[in-house]
């Protein structure tokens, strides 16, 4: 067990690892934070802030030398630098981090636990697309291997014409054709594991995405959602064991009529979780500085009859006095400075009380 006044150390400096930093304060910890963005917000509720660059490896040997235990809040961390940690655990470990940084290699490791991604397949020129193109056929959709997220890094293949206008650029990476699904909700299944091996699940969300980004999770979510959660629970708990995963991790599911379809995984805390906040006894930031610091689990249940989770995105300007002037609302401020289309600004979560 790492006692209460220790350091740990998130790599990232985002919202997520500022809520983070804020779960490490309340059970008395500090937070340091590694990040290499000079306007981490993060850094604004931490005790200290190392800005460097993930490759600084001399500047992560002096991080790891202040941390009992590090973090990641980002799941696209260069893995060979960490070796500059030594001896620090890093927690969930290395390999979760190279699984889910790699879509092809992570599609592959699920399929081999039995789960059921989307038809896939690896994509590495022109030619290779066309051949995934006759196997699996359109509509489909094209993803970088690595760095995507938020949808960035995807083209939509409606028609083989598609494929023939992409530039010849789009193929100076690795690429995943993947089949689209036509789904009739989206879910994710979120879960912590202690050191211990205790396994718990909190509520499953119903996701809805606009233009690849999350923009709101119901829980429950609908009696699709929760016919189809069992299975979707028990391949996360087989992708939690075979890594020996300790901390949150998410999967994110397509529910099909025919059963839960595997589409990514996240190996730390999850932007669908955040209603866990309030919602939940116990936060998934919360159980997820638990579990890294060998603490016993916290209580995953839902903390009121439902939760409502929506994302502010972007440069909307809103009313934050309406907002909170309805007594069943939670706002969360991120405290980014400038507003963009697509930026994750805060999120509300709403209460069903009643
Ligand atoms: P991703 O970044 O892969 O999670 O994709 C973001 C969003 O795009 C997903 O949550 C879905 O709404 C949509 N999407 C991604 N892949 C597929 C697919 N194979 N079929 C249908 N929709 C998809």
């Amino acid at each position: 067990m790492i006692p209460p006044g220790e350091t740990i150390g998130i790599l990232g400096g985002g919202q997520l690892g500022r809520m983070l930093a804020m779960a490490a304060a309340q059970l008395g910890y500090r937070a340091h934070v590694f990040s290499p963005e000079a306007d981490a917000i993060a850094a604004e509720v931490c005790g200290d802030f190392t800005m460097a660059a993930w490759d600084d490896t001399a500047a992560l040997r002096r991080f790891a030398a202040d941390c009992a235990v590090v973090t990641y809040e980002f799941e696209n961390v260069p893995v060979a630098p960490l070796a500059a940690l030594g001896a620090v655990k890093l927690m969930p470990g290395v390999r979760a981090l190279e699984i889910a940084q790699d879509r092809l290699a992570e599609k592959r490791f699920v399929t081999e636990l039995g789960g059921s991604p989307a038809p896939f397949l690896a994509v590495a020129s022109r030619d290779d697309l066309s051949h995934a193109i006759l196997t699996i056929g359109t509509p489909g959709i094209l993803k970088t291997r690595r760095d995507g997220y938020d949808g960035k890094g995807q083209w939509r293949i409606m028609t083989p014409a598609d494929a023939e206008a992409l530039d010849a650029d789009v193929f100076d990476r690795e690429l995943v054709y993947e089949g689209f699904i036509d789904f009739r909700a989206e879910f994710s299944v979120l879960l912590c594991r202690g050191a211990d091996g205790d396994l718990r699940f909190w509520d499953t969300p119903e996701n809805v995405h606009e233009g690849g980004i999350l923009a709101r999770s119901t829980v429950p979510g609908g009696a699709l959602v929760q016919g189809e959660v069992n299975a979707a629970r028990s391949l996360a708990r087989k992708v939690a064991v075979a890594l020996d995963y300790v901390g949150v991790l998410c999967l994110e599911f397509f529910a099909t009529k025919a059963g839960p379809i595997f589409n990514e995984m996240a190996p730390r805390v999850h932007n669908s979780g955040h209603w866990t906040i309030e919602g939940a006894i116990t936060s998934q930031f919360e159980n997820h500085i638990r579990a890294i610091c060998g603490l016993p689990l916290g209580e995953t249940t839902l903390a009121a009859r439902g939760v409502k989770m929506n994302n502010l995105i972007g440069d909307a300007a809103h009313d934050w006095a309406a907002i909170l002037s309805d007594p069943s609302n939670h706002l969360h401020l991120y405290g980014k400075a400038a507003a963009r289309p697509g930026r994750k600004m805060g999120h509300v979560t709403r209460l069903v009380l009643k």
